[in-house]
């Protein structure tokens, strides 16, 4: 029997952010009743006040930092910062965000008897020295640096939910996101897509950082929340999980695609490359295709169009 449907509360803790929101959609459109959470730390107010108004829609403002019991039957485990810039501007906050937070949800998990669904990240095979990544690689991951809130946090919130589940029988699901870019994105949230077709409109130089040869793997939104609805409903199946796209581009290859897309005239120009870069990162999603039957299928250009179209309509507004 199928845990997401009419009537079923399911809760999302990062309803603000960007997946957050576009699963929030998905979620009400198969009749749903959605709590929506978050602090606001990196997500945006109109992605909630949009659905003032929607019965099926509730919003309680709350640090998961904190615990938080309520009803539920179902938990998306979203919140915490992504993109570099924003989880590294407060690393103390980012780790107890994963840890603390991730802590009190699986407790509330195991309380409701509900099912808990992880956001993990690719970051947990660090800068891998295993290409493409499969879910059975144990990563390359620095302790020390300046990463290391997010990605170890991101590694101790899944040793969390494995031992909660040995502990205390939680129902949950892991699932490995590799870089996934979309319509609301934050417009100034520091991740490569968002910025590049930023300063594509805005005629600001594309910021390139190293020599622009690191890959990265991008998927559709779309795409992965295709994903998430197969993984939160598999039987008998806890992961971890890659899902992504596996067409693995160069930075240079990314900014030439928005440059040509937006016809924008913008330079390119060479910053620094942050400490633990990755440079190279490809999911291995056979796990995946083979479970689900799933693949993606938005490619790149056709995604940045359709982001492209949405950073537009927001400059307008
Ligand atoms: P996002 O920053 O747009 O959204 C995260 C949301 O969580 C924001 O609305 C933020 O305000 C909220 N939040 C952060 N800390 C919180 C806290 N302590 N309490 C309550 N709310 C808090 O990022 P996103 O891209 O939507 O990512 C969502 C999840 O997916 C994150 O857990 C992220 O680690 C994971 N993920 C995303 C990607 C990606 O490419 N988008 C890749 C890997 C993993
Ligand atoms: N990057 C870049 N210019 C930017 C922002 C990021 O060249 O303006 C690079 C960054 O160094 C990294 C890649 O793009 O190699 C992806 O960065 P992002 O922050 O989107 O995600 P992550 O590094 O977490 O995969």
């Amino acid at each position: 029997m199928k845990l997401l449907g009419p009537r079923k509360k399911v809760l999302v803790t990062g309803a603000a952010g960007f997946l957050g929101s576009n699963l929030v959609d998905r979620l009400l459109a198969l009749g749903c009743d959605v709590i929506g959470l978050d602090n606001f730390e990196s997500g945006q107010r109109q992605h909630i006040d949009r659905l003032k108004g929607n019965a099926q829609f509730s919003f309680i403002e709350h640090d998961v930092i904190q615990p938080i019991d309520l009803p539920v039957d179902a938990i998306f485990h979203l919140a915490c910062p992504a993109s570099p810039p924003r989880y590294q501007k407060d690393p103390l906050h980012t780790f107890r965000t994963s840890v603390w937070g991730t802590w009190n949800l699986l407790e509330l998990a195991t309380r409701q008897k509900a099912r808990l669904f992880f956001s993990s990240t690719s970051e947990v095979y660090g800068d891998a020295q295993v290409h493409p990544q499969p879910e059975g690689y144990w990563g390359n991951v620095n302790p020390i640096g300046i990463r290391s809130c997010y990605d170890e946090g991101k590694r101790g919130a899944e040793t969390l939910c494995f031992d909660f589940q040995r502990m205390h029988q939680t129902d949950i699901r892991v699932v490995r996101i590799f870089n996934t870019y979309g319509p609301r994105m934050h417009p100034d949230d520091g991740r490569v897509v968002s910025n590049f077709i930023m300063q594509a409109l805005r005629g600001e130089d594309l910021t390139i950082y190293g020599h622009g040869q690191q890959t990265r793997s991008f998927c559709f939104v779309d795409d992965l929340l295709d994903a998430f609805l197969h993984v939160f409903e598999a039987q008998n199946f806890s992961g971890p999980i890659n899902i992504g796209n596996p067409g693995e581009f160069t930075m240079l290859e990314l900014a030439d695609a928005v440059l040509a897309l937006t016809g924008s005239t913008a330079k390119k120009v060479f910053k620094p490359l942050p400490a633990d870069d990755p440079k190279q990162r490809r999911p291995d999603i056979s796990l995946a295709q083979n479970m689900f039957s799933w693949s993606p299928r938005v490619p790149l250009k056709e995604g940045l169009a359709r982001t492209i179209e949405y950073f537009k309509s927001e400059m307008r507004t």
